[in-house]
Parts: structure tokens; sequence; C-alpha cells
């Protein structure tokens, strides 16, 4: 197919072969540039160069968008859950069949190093794959009245369209995390992509479109102005749920947007996850576990390690070995072929992470490895470890979202689920010990939506995936994401037999 504006992915290979990208807006089965005629320049945050540029959408395309989602609304709806399934495992096929160029394109827009973007790649293809043999199960429920005779019939109907709005920092699994199970459920939607990485999603999109999605079904609204639009959008009253994946900033201001129209929401914020190791953890298994939960995505992560607790007994050891392993880790654009750590998103991440070691430095930490943003061109910042920190320092209190481990001793169990606790964010935690019966009851007092125990990486498209406290509302993956974008409706069934409402002269009549 040949696209009025789009991008050439080249080939990670060099041989030549490219894959296109549209880059427009896509609203029906159209791939429009827009009302508004602008555009938005992408840039690869390992260069800092100039990779392409999108469409940016205005308030009159996302209401456009919208329309395009209600006329598909009802087909969908009814298109038998069996079709559904076939069409949303055709997704899984075809992003596992371009799995390399959508690596790639995640690479070059993100920054992130190629190996972390095929693992996104496997992760996101797995929700379509997850919600393929879900879309047949969303079985409702039948029960007897507690009063006897009467029936309470229940069924989940899709709830309606959805606005899907995703962050920078997974561009392909954030997206196929809401619109499978939106699909699923038999709902159509709007997919805001960051404005950072919007050229994932546009593959993405065009992928399923060639897989046998619907027309309107999913459409997509790259824009600069997010407010105005996802504002307009949710004040369209055929629109009927929010999902958002972001800040918890942002997450606060769309909650109020949604509050004006009653609008269901799912949030997937921020975190701010401790990583606890306790004097009897198997240390090789803690170190590997650190580094996943530590440098998957060069820390840009919401689930990643923000604040590392080690006991005692083991903190000397842990310490050593972290600096080691942080410091052969291979920082470089994100393409190179040897990469373990991409680069950061934009200037203004580098300059928040320069922040807080500054504050964290001034309290008096130390800095055992890295700590200084690296000279351009790109925005690179070097694995960095950092020891003898106060509690009260920033670094400690907000999400770090770069290569940064903050380590900090502790003596007894109680205090380090204090510490741990003694944040506003509630998503991830991680927790070493050998003894399985002590981490669970550790586990079982962190006030956190999910849980590593023994474990450095929580994602499974089978799990619950969320967050406690400020860290968000509702769960995405497993049939809890699924149950999110659908309505109980309740048929109170009268199982009463007629005599019942005869008057007491008739009655006698009765058999
Ligand atoms: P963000 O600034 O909150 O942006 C997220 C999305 O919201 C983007 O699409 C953004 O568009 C949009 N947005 C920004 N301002 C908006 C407004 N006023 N109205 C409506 N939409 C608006 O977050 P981010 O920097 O992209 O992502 C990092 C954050 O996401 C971190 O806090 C991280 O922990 C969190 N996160 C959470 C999860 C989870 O599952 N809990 C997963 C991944 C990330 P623009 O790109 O145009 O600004």
């Amino acid at each position: 197919m040949v696209f009025a504006n789009s991008y050439d992915v080249p080939s990670a290979t060099g041989k030549g072969e490219v894959f296109v990208i549209p880059t427009d807006l896509l609203i029906g089965d159209m791939w429009v540039e827009g009302t508004r005629g602008r555009r938005i320049d992408i840039v690869n945050p390992s260069t800092g160069e100039l990779l392409t540029s999108v469409a940016d959408g205005g308030v009159a395309d996302g209401l456009m968008a919208v329309d395009a989602a209600a006329m598909a609304a009802s087909g969908w709806a009814t298109t038998p859950p069996r079709t559904r399934a076939t069409i949303l495992m055709a997704c899984f096929e075809a992003m596992k069949e371009n799995a390399e160029w959508l690596a790639q394109i995640i690479s070059l827009e993100n920054g992130k190093a190629l190996s972390d973007a095929r693992g996104e790649v496997a992760y996101a293809a797995e929700f379509f794959r997850w919600y393929a043999e879900e879309a047949v199960r969303v079985n409702g429920e039948v029960a007897v009245a507690p009063g006897g005779g009467n029936r309470i019939v229940v069924q989940y109907q899709p709830i309606g369209i959805a606005l899907l709005v995703t962050p920078w920092n997974f561009p392909a699994a954030m997206a196929t995390r809401k619109i499978a199970p939106a699909l699923a459920a038999g709902c159509t939607c709007i997919l805001k992509p960051a404005e950072e990485t919007p050229l994932t999603a546009l593959a993405v999109a065009e992928l399923m479109r060639r897989a046998g999605v619907p027309t309107g079904v999913v459409n997509v609204i790259n824009t600069s102005a997010p407010g105005p639009v996802t504002s307009a959008i949710l004040h369209d009253p055929r629109v009927r749920k929010l999902s958002f994946t972001g800040s918890t900033e942002i997450g606060r201001v769309l909650l109020r947007e949604a509050a004006d129209c009653i609008i269901s929401s799912s949030m997937e914020l921020g975190g701010n996850a401790p990583f606890i190791v306790l004097d009897d953890a198997d240390l090789d298994a803690a170190i590997e576990g650190a580094m996943i939960a530590k440098m998957r995505n060069g820390g840009q992560a919401c689930t990643a390690a923000n604040r590392f607790y080690v006991q005692r007994g083991a903190y000397d050891a842990f310490v050593k070995r972290l600096v080691a392993r942080m410091k052969a880790f291979r920082l470089g654009a994100g393409t190179a072929p040897d990469t373990e750590c991409g680069a950061m998103i934009n200037r203004a991440a580098i300059d928040k992470i320069d922040h807080l070691i500054a504050d964290a430095t001034a309290r008096g930490a130390r800095v055992l490895l890295g700590g200084k943003a690296v000279d351009g061109p790109g925005f690179f910042y070097p694995p960095s470890v950092i020891v003898d920190v106060h509690p009260d320092s920033l670094i400690v209190q907000e999400e770090v979202f770069g290569p940064v481990a903050v380590i900090m001793p502790f003596a007894e169990i109680e205090e380090v689920i204090r510490l741990a606790n003694a944040t506003e964010y509630g998503l991830s935690a991680y927790v070493y010990t050998e003894d399985l019966k002590r981490g669970l009851r550790i586990s079982e007092r962190l006030e956190y939506g999910m849980i590593g125990l023994n474990r450095g990486l929580v994602s499974d498209p089978a799990a619950p995936f969320g967050g406690v406290k400020q860290s968000g509302l509702g769960r995405e993956g497993a049939h809890h994401g699924l149950l999110e974008f659908t309505e109980p409706r309740y048929i109170a069934v009268s199982c009463v037999r007629a005599r019942k409402f005869v008057t007491p002269l008739r009655k006698s009549a009765l058999p």
C-alpha cells in the first residue's frame, strides 16, 4: 500500500530492505494528515537527530476518530467472540512475523537497546495471544436470588468506546496491553500514543489493519496538544472508558476530566519500587534480579527498582558485586548490536537524574559509579551507583527513571517494611530471601500491587498488572484486564409462578 506520508525504517542488517510505516493519523480506514496541517518531529535519542515527522492531530481529528469508533461500535460488539479471537490471533502472528522490524522502530524512536526492544515486542505480542484466548471466555453468572424464586442473570457487555493514552517507555507493550483486552471485550478504541514515540503505535496499527481488524475499531491520533484533544474526546458522551498509562501527575489531570462525564477509568501510574535483600538471600540470584529490575530499559520502567534495601550481613558483598556488574554494562546507541544500556528519552530525563543525584550528594550520599551525564550527541546516562543516601533525599522519594542504583542498609525486618511502605506509590516491590515462608509474610505486608519474590521481573500478560495507593486504579493483563472494558448487565428474572399474583378469591381455582 502507498501512503501519503510514511517513514522507511532502515533494516538492522544494512542490506537495504525497508519497512514502511504510515506517519499520519488513522481514522476509520484512512490514514489522514489531520485538520491542522501540522507535523511533530520524531528524534532518535541515541543521536539527537531527526528521524521523521508524524501528523499532529487536533481536537477536530480526535472527534472524527470518535465518529469512526462509534460507526464501528455495534458491529464489533456483536461480532462473535470466536471471530474477534481469530482476528486478535492474526494480530499476534503479524507482530511475531515483523518482530525484528518492530524492535528496530522502538529502538530508533525510544533509544532503548535492541535486546530490550526485542523483549518488549515479544511481551507486547503476547497480549494479542492472551486476549485472543480470553475473548471467548467472557462468561456471565446465573444465581438464585437469596429470597428464592427469582434468578439473577449477569452478562458482561462491552463498556463502549475507549480512549487509550500511553507513555513513551514501552511504546508497543503499553498500546497492546490496552488494545487487545478492549477488542476482546468488544469495544472500539482511539489510541493516543506518546509524542516522542508514535511510530511504534502507527506500525502496530497498520499491522492490525492488515491482520483483519475492521474499519474504525482501532483509530490512532498523534498530537502535540494532549490536554485539549483528550479532553474533547472524553467530553463526547459516546466515549465510556479511559485507560491511561503514564505519570501519577497526568493521571490525576485525566481523572478530573473523566469525572466530568463519569467515565470508567483505569490508571497505570508511577512507581517507587523497593528491592529488599535479606541476609539469607542467594546473592547470585539477587544480583541477577537486581540487574533486570534496575537496568531493563535503562531504568526507564514503572516497575524499576528505585531503592535497594540490603540487610547488613549481605550489604558489603551486594554493593561490591552490583557495582562490578553495572560497570561492565555496555552503554551505547540503542540499535548498536552490543549495546546493553541505551539512551534516555530526552534531555529533560538526563537533567532530572542529574538533579536527583546532586540533591542526594548535597545530603551526604557517595557516588561509587557514574553519577554524571555523558556529553552528547544523544542523551546518555551511565550506569550509576550511590550509597550513604539520606532517607529524605529526593532520589528516595521520587521515581529516578534512569540507570541509577540507590543502595541503603537495614538491620531489622520491621524497619525495612516500614521504609519500603513509606511512599505514596504502591506499584511493585521485590524481596529476596531463601526462606520462602518469611518472604511470603513480608510480601503480604508490603503495600504494593505486585511483588517479585526472588524474581526481578513481574510483568506477565497472564497476571494482573497494577498498583495501589497513588500508583493506579484497576488492572491490566489477565482476565482482570478484560473486565476493565466491560460493564455488568443484570437481568432480574422472575421465576415465581403466576398464582402468587392472583387475588385470594381466585386462588382456590388454581391447581
Ligand atoms: P506522562 O507524561 O504522564 O505521559 C503519558 C501520556 O499522557 C502521554 O501520551 C502524554 O502525551 C499524555 N499526556 C501528557 N499530558 C497530558 C494531558 N494534560 N492530558 C492528557 N494526556 C496527557 O508519562 P510519560 O513521561 O510518558 O511516562 C512515564 C511515566 O509513566 C512514569 O511515571 C512511569 O512510571 C509511568 N508508567 C507507568 C506504567 C504502569 O503500568 N503503571 C507503565 C509505564 C509507564 P505526550 O507524550 O504528548 O506528553
